[in-house]
């Protein structure tokens, strides 16, 4: 354990933009079907649910939703929802 290299943050980040490019564009979905309600998308960007919960392999298909969960993440929710209140 102790002998664990430490990661560089740079690392992280570059592999977060590929995973955001990568799921943020390979399922378009026009039709926004089995779409959950933002509500449901602001849990799960929160972590509100827990990890096996059906919005999470959702995300994974659907590159809208996963816009509006990683902008909820960053702190652009689209919903009405003040975060600060
Ligand atoms: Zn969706």
């Amino acid at each position: 354990m102790a002998n664990t290299p430490q990661v560089p943050g740079n690392d992280d980040a570059q592999t977060q933009r590929e995973i955001d490019e990568v799921f943020g564009t390979a399922n378009p979905n026009p039709g926004r079907v089995g779409c959950p309600s933002i509500e449901e998308l602001t849990d799960l960007a929160w972590r509100r649910l827990p990890i096996g919960a059906p919005g999470y392999e959702h995300l994974t298909k659907c590159s809208p939703c996963y816009r509006e969960f990683r902008a909820i993440q960053s702190g652009n929710d689209p919903g009405s929802r003040d975060p600060r209140g």
